[in-house]
């Protein structure tokens, strides 16, 4: 798969719908749109365009995306919107549902972490990921099939990018975790949402903040905003953007160097947005909405462990309201590097606390279950390729 050119996310550009990905997976004007993809309102307009009133959407809408029925022709609707959805509805229809299909499923060895690889329509793989942990749900959705990053460390940097996904198919994913969540553990909400799975949100930002604005409507799921993390690799533009447009949601920024060279040597992207470039727009954000920002650190043994590189980052981080989340690595075939140990990671951890910023070891969800981004995509893909080997 090869690697494609990050393009500098204007607004027109940042979710343009990958070629033969519209409607059913045909490419066509007249192709099917998939109900995953509408707001409420949008809804509305669908049905009342065919005569049907905009009060039925409700019904819909609580179907779709509250109870995620995936059988909609099944429902106990009223007669005019059962009339719809037998008309417009399915397969060769003007609508169609976001289904995606079960590829392999893994859970960690404490069972806390469940991680899927779903297959979209068109047949590209993406990952999510189901946590329980202090009574807490959180889901890990990915927002693009691949990644045009290519963070060195990350299985789905490693892999190239695909496609962006459409909002329906990132809405579908949390649909889908909390299935999950209802049929295993009954009675348990899904509350956290976190854009930390496969492929960088920002780089697909029209798409993803399409998804949240659904995702977040008490009609529906009913994330609290609050409860939805960004995590970005650094896509300046789209951080302004955030703030420009008040988006309500906690922003994490992977931050990974204190230096450009160190930085550019782990994150690509690293060399269109340099660092400075990035804290600038850091500080920009933080100005305008007066909001905390997470910055993601993985620690690399060697890499970016040492007590000098602390130093620097809590320098660098001076007068942004920060939280910094220490994450040791998690192998990868496609990198040599290894997490760092224990001594210089908490040595990593009490300098920054020592200069003011609240500093905490993510916990490792699930190592055993390819915990990553796009570890177990990139697993199934060398498994049929070592056994061809042999
Ligand atoms: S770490 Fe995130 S941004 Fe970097 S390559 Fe992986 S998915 Fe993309």
């Amino acid at each position: 798969m090869q690697l494609v050119p990050i393009s500098l996310p204007g607004k027109q550009s940042l979710n343009r719908p990958a070629d033969g990905v519209m409607g059913c997976g045909v490419m066509s004007s007249s192709s099917p749109r998939f109900l995953h993809d509408l707001g409420f309102a949008e809804v509305e307009a669908a049905l009342q365009a065919d005569g049907v009133r905009a009060h039925h959407a409700k019904a819909l809408w609580r179907a779709i995306q509250r109870e995620g029925a995936l059988d909609l022709a099944a429902r106990d609707f009223s007669p005019p919107l059962q009339r719809w959805v037998a008309a417009r509805v399915g397969e060769g229809r003007e609508f169609c549902l976001d289904a995606p299909d079960l590829v392999r499923e893994i859970h960690s060895g404490d069972g806390l972490t469940r991680k899927f690889l779903l297959r979209q329509r068109d047949g590209q793989e993406t990952e999510t990921v189901l946590m329980g942990y202090d009574g807490r749900h959180t889901a890990c959705v990915s927002s693009q099939a691949g990644c045009a990053m290519g963070c060195v460390f990350c299985a789905t940097g490693q892999m190239g990018f695909a496609r962006h996904l459409r909002p329906g198919e990132i809405v579908a994913q949390v649909l889908y975790a909390r299935r999950v969540l209802m049929a295993t553990q009954a009675g348990r909400r899904l509350r956290n949402l976190v854009l930390m799975g496969m492929g960088e949100p920002l780089h697909n930002y029209d798409a993803v903040m399409h998804a949240l604005d659904i995702i977040s409507d008490v009609r529906g799921i009913g994330i609290g905003p609050s409860r939805i993390s960004i995590s970005t690799v650094g896509v300046v533009p789209g951080i302004l953007r955030l703030a420009e447009e008040g988006r309500p949601y906690r922003l994490a920024v992977s931050l990974h160097g204190s230096t450009e060279e160190e930085r550019s040597a782990l994150v690509p992207a690293s060399k269109k947005w340099p660092l400075a470039e990035l804290i600038a727009a850091c500080r920009e954000y933080g100005r305008i909405t007066g909001k905390r920002i997470f910055f993601e650190w993985t620690l690399i043994a060697g890499k970016n462990d040492s007590p000098d590189t602390a130093r620097r980052l809590a320098e660098l981080l001076r007068g942004i309201d920060s939280h910094v989340n220490l994450i040791p690595l998690n192998p990868t075939s496609g990198f040599d590097g290894r997490a760092a140990d224990p001594g210089p990671g908490r040595e990593f951890q009490r300098i920054l606390l020592a200069a003011g910023f609240p500093c905490t070891f993510r916990q490792r969800r699930g190592i055993d279950v390819a915990a990553g981004c796009g570890q177990l995509k990139a697993e199934k893909v060398r498994r049929p390729a070592q056994a061809a080997e042999a």
